[in-house]
């Protein structure tokens, strides 16, 4: 296939990158690079089966030649007030990509009769009142919160992607992600796990907001791509959910980061920093993924830690 990935400098946009590349697939990746970083494409420099195109997806899209696959990954996704790279501080450009974009991606994919690959989010659940997640849910979304500009932008695009879908016939797919983390992740996006990581080797302590019994269920990036290529390839037109379905405190995972990196600075609560917004629990039933895709995540938390933490040493310069 010849694969547009859009958000391709991203994190997860750059591991799928890779991932059809291996797979032998051509890939032709697009970014603004709003929140992502060229230096997660530089080792595809001179790949003959990868085209870079600098653009942003909110805008017409022209690609050169015909693609079969059109994977949506172009969107802020960090909801941390704090980092000028969070969504809540992109407000417009998040609304954009997630409305514009999807309807220009979808735009190219029905143009070339390709298939389409939406990525979804966790957050279209919002602050869950059912638990585990299943993809029945609908949710519990504050629209006009904080970070509705993500929620409503990923809603209205999975809304316009079964629109495709049913009145075009075409050929799509939903992804609903739940916290993935891993290396490339940028370090500065102000998520859980970078941040968490980079405090543990600046031995600093680590800074929990609120009385961190929140949880989240943090998924590594080998088994999100996994996960997506499997969904990709597969015939599945239903959202589904790709997450690791191991519940996690956020004050637990701050225990096994410091134990991991030898942090003996401990942790600093933060009250005030969390937001209201903040979903309190958050673990996907991944039944579906496990009976239509032959999907699991493999990859404990401890290992994905361990395989995480020696980019960000080279990031922070101490590898
Ligand atoms: P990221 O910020 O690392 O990557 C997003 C990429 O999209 C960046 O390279 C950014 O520059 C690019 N981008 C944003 N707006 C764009 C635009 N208008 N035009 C072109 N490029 C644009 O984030 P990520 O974690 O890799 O997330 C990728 C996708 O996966 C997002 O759509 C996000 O909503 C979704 N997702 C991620 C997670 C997660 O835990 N990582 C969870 C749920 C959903
Ligand atoms: N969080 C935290 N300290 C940090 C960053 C985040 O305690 O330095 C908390 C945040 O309040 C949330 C959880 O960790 O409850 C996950 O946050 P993240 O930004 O990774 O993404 P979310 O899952 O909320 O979209």
């Amino acid at each position: 296939m010849r694969v547009l990935i859009t958000g391709a400098a991203g994190f997860l946009g750059s591991h799928l990158c890779d991932r059809l590349l291996r797979e032998g697939h051509q890939v032709v990746g697009m970014d603004n690079f709003i929140t992502g970083n060229s230096e997660n494409l530089a080792h595809l420099a001179g790949n003959q089966n990868f085209l870079f195109i600098r653009h942003d997806v909110s805008n017409f899209i022209f690609v050169p030649g015909s693609v079969d696959a059109v994977l949506h990954f172009a969107s802020p996704a960090s909801p941390n007030e704090s980092s000028p790279l969070g969504y809540i501080n992109l407000p417009i450009q998040t609304m954009k990509a997630g409305a514009l974009g999807t309807h220009n991606t979808l735009g190219i994919a029905r143009a070339n009769d390709a298939r389409f690959l939406l990525a979804s989010t966790s957050e279209i659940y919002g602050d869950p009142l059912e638990h585990p997640q299943t993809e029945s849910y609908w949710g519990h979304v504050d629209p006009i919160g904080k970070r509705s500009v993500y929620d409503e932008a990923k809603r209205f695009a999975e809304a316009l992607t079964m629109a495709y879908h049913r009145f075009h016939g075409l050929d799509t797919r939903i992804a609903r992600i739940f916290n993935t983390y891993g290396p490339r992740m940028h370090i500065d996006d102000g998520r859980v796990v970078p941040n968490f990581i980079q405090q543990a080797l600046r031995l600093e302590p680590l800074t929990v907001y609120g009385d961190g019994v929140q949880t989240r269920s943090f998924c590594y990036v080998d088994d999100m791509v996994d996960g997506i290529y499997r969904l990709l390839i597969s015939e599945e037109h239903e959202p589904i959910n790709i997450g690791n379905p191991i519940e996690t405190s956020i004050h637990d995972l701050a225990l096994i980061i410091n134990s991991l990196t030898n942090n003996s600075a401990g942790i600093v609560s933060f009250e005030r920093k969390r937001g209201p917004s903040d979903p309190q629990r958050r673990r996907p039933d991944i039944s579906r993924a496990r009976n239509n895709l032959n999907w699991e995540p493999h990859i404990s938390l401890e290992e994905g830690i361990q395989r995480t933490t020696p980019y960000f040493q080279g990031k922070l310069g101490l590898a």
